[in-house]
């Protein structure tokens, strides 16, 4: 793993001792001795995760995560805290500016290591998604900036699997004033839960009578569903061994027992936040990928995307000596559909003329909607007799069963003309492949539509 770490400390030994023990672990340090250098820094490298003295003249380090979290650009870096003096008063403070987690000075080994190691691979996580969000907006969608979720908006659902009354009833309590949270003492059936609904957060007791309650964790890693489901673990405060195997297979925080409530609403708040994250861009990334690539009317695939593939296959069947067919059709008087029914006729005869002409291709070929009553197949693998047959097959569906109005009420007779044509050697260049389908299409119309030409004269 070869995360980034940024050391700000005010004292240069204190900076001199964290680097050490990362780099000997492969870390790769830069360092800072004040919060303005450190904001600094920030704003001209690439950063993974920020160890931060609470205690620095000038701005402290409160206020430079306080910054830092309220920069868009910064903002899913996490921060540790480290501090000199292990107050509940400090851990709230900077759990309200949005600390990720806390180191006490002496810092001690294992816990360092162990706490940027699980935080490094969070980040990689939500870089590897802001990164193929990137590459859809490259592909000519509005870039879209990450939302800042406010405290009021983090709301979810926890699964508490925790077998102490008492202990249960203290967390839920305090945890419901937001979030909804179920409490279950069994962790078997804590995993059925977990298959069939869903969840923003599991919290897990260590300590539950007679099982053991890491192996639920490593279930819930193992399993697709909850790879990327947060866990926070709780503990008893001389269970460090089997706390750091938990983080080690992917616990991401933990909560010492006895619970201080404020610490955990925070470090829950934590966890759900950068949970509401990931769903976001991964659902605005499929959304994206979808209205990139296909035409919501329809739901065939659009013109964009046709120009992206065909070229590719295109290029493919050159050089593999492979055939290419091309269809290229337009429904014939269309106009005269919207005029005498109304647009919602129209648009009803577009979306069942899509569905005939999908019923009518094989998998493999690539059924597109090119303009408004414009469609495109391209069939890999094809030669012009057998795009020839599929043509007339396509022109007979259309022609043979009557299309309707929106409301069933009306029926229409709908025909469509078809010009097809196929790669051949003096075909060179793709803008040449669709311009004679074009002129084949037009050959079509000319000679009086409802048929299907081959002639691109
Ligand atoms: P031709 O036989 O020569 O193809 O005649 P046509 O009337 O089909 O061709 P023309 O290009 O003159 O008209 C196409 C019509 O398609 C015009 C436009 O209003 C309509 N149209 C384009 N997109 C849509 C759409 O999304 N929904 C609806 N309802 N109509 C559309
Ligand atoms: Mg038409
Ligand atoms: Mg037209």
């Amino acid at each position: 793993m070869t995360a980034r770490v940024l050391v700000v400390d005010d004292i240069k030994a204190n900076v001199k001792l964290l680097e050490a023990r990362l780099s000997a672990e492969y870390f790769e340090v830069l360092t800072a001795n004040s919060g303005p250098e450190a904001l600094d820094v920030l704003e001209n490298n690439r950063v993974d995760i920020v160890l931060l003295d609470v205690m620095m003249p000038g701005m402290d380090g409160f206020e430079v995560c306080e910054r830092l979290k309220n920069n868009h650009l910064t903002q899913h870096i996490p921060v540790i805290m480290v501090t000199a003096l292990d107050t509940p008063q400090d851990r709230l403070r900077g759990l309200e500016v949005g600390a990720d987690d806390f180191l006490t000075k002496p810092v001690d080994d294992v816990a360092l290591v162990t706490r940027v190691k699980n935080l490094s691979r969070l980040k990689m996580l939500t870089d590897e998604m802001s990164m193929r969000a990137e590459t859809g907006s490259q592909m000519g969608l509005n870039a879209q900036n990450m939302p800042i979720f406010n405290n009021e908006e983090i709301k979810g659902r926890i699964l508490l699997v925790e077998d102490q009354p008492r202990s249960a009833e203290r967390i839920s309590k305090n945890l419901s004033s937001r979030h909804k949270v179920q409490i279950e003492t069994n962790p078997q059936q804590a995993l059925f839960h977990l298959a069939d609904q869903d969840h923003d957060l599991l919290i897990i007791s260590l300590d539950l009578e007679g099982v053991d309650g890491l192996r639920l964790c490593s279930q819930v890693r193992s399993l697709e569903r909850t790879r990327n489901l947060p866990i926070l673990v709780t503990v008893n405060p001389d269970d460090k061994a089997r706390l750091m195997r938990g983080l080690d297979m992917g616990v991401n925080d933990y909560m010492v027992r006895p619970i201080c409530v404020n610490e955990m609403m925070a470090r829950v708040n934590t966890q759900i936040r950068r949970k509401m994250y990931a769903d976001y861009l991964r659902n605005c990334l499929e959304t994206r990928v979808e209205l990139a690539v296909t035409d919501a009317l329809t739901g065939l695939y659009n013109r964009h995307y046709l120009e992206t593939h065909l070229k590719t296959l295109f290029e493919d069947s050159l050089k593999n000596n492979k055939s290419l067919s091309l269809l290229m059709t337009d429904i014939d008087y269309f106009k005269s559909v919207n005029d005498s029914f109304g647009h919602d006729a129209g648009d009803n005869v577009l979306k069942e003329f899509a569905r005939r002409l999908r019923q009518n291709t094989r998998s493999m070929d690539l059924a597109c909607r090119i303009g408004g009553e414009e469609f495109v197949i391209v069939m890999p693998d094809t030669t012009l007799p057998e795009c020839y047959n599929v043509a007339e097959r396509l022109r007979r569906a259309i022609e043979q069963e009557p299309f309707t109005t929106k409301d069933n009420e009306k029926s229409l007779e709908i025909t469509t003309s078809i010009g097809i044509t196929a790669l051949d050697p003096s075909i060179t260049t793709l803008e040449a492949l669709l311009k004679k389908a074009d002129n084949a299409l037009y050959c079509a119309k000319r000679d009086g539509r409802n048929r299907v030409s081959a002639n691109a004269a």
